[in-house]
């Protein structure tokens, strides 16, 4: 399909989708506490994307069985909502999508479970940093390499392991589309134009870059199992920067 350029129309429904998942990430902040399951936060996920004529873009995709990817500490991303009892300490990413008529909006926010660690605090804050380096480079004209390399950037300055095996992604009528987006440089020629449409998302670990997947085939864990965060938006390219289409109401 290649990389596609939105419309208006287009655009006018990923916002909407954006919206949605950013309704879904407001609640998700305010209810993650110790003691919670996090199946009980994929029902509440399900129930606001559905509130608001929306699908769950996650839920049987390739099989996936849920509407979140609720992925803890050394679970780096496509966790599965379960009876696991969230508590004091974990860090928790929860990745969501939803798909108004036809067009996704695609974001991932790692959150605190009560009182957590200096060390994953600041893992947090420095991915949140990554992602919005990354974001402050998507611009008509840059290169997606720019905004490869501002996530690069900031995961070396705080020498943080970068996972190689995902990244962002074109995001529109499919979840994932083209392109590929790395999170550090890969010499990569494209020119960013206005009206894609791309997820960016870093995801970044305290000890060292290598993953694996786990037995159930899904769960994407650290090999060292120190703690991994993962901050993602969807974003429209423009002239005058990126219109984030999954921002978080105040
Ligand atoms: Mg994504
Ligand atoms: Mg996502």
């Amino acid at each position: 399909m290649g990389i596609t350029r939105k419309s208006g129309y287009e655009i006018k429904l990923m916002r909407e989708a954006g919206r949605v998942v950013a309704l879904v990430h407001a609640e998700m902040k305010k209810i993650i506490k110790p003691g919670i399951t996090t199946k009980y936060l994929d029902e509440i996920a399900y129930q606001i994307i559905k509130d608001h004529k929306c699908d769950p873009t996650f839920l049987g995709y390739n099989g996936f069985p849920a509407t979140i990817c609720a992925s803890v500490n050394e679970q780096v991303v496509h966790g599965f909502p379960s009876d696991r009892i969230l508590k004091d300490g974990d860090i928790i990413s929860v990745d969501v999508g939803a798909t108004y008529r036809g067009f996704v909006g695609d974001s991932a926010w790692t959150y605190p479970v009560g009182e957590i660690s200096d060390e994953c605090k600041k893992l947090l804050e420095i991915t949140e940093k990554a992602l919005f380096a990354g974001l402050s480079k998507l611009k008509t004209g840059n290169l997606l390499d720019d905004v490869s390399g501002a996530i690069e950037d900031v995961a070396n300055e705080n020498h943080y392991g970068i996972v190689r095996q995902y990244g962002g992604h074109g995001v529109g009528s499919k979840m994932h589309e083209e392109p590929f987006v790395f999170n550090y440089r890969v010499k990569n020629s494209l020119i960013l134009k206005t009206g894609m449409t791309i997820a960016i998302e870093p995801m970044l670990n305290i000890g060292c870059d290598d993953v694996e997947v786990l037995e159930d085939e899904w769960t994407v864990v650290t090999k060292d199992k120190k703690p991994s965060a993962h901050f993602e938006h969807t974003a429209l390219v423009t002239e005058n920067g990126a219109d984030i289409l999954t921002k978080i109401p105040e």
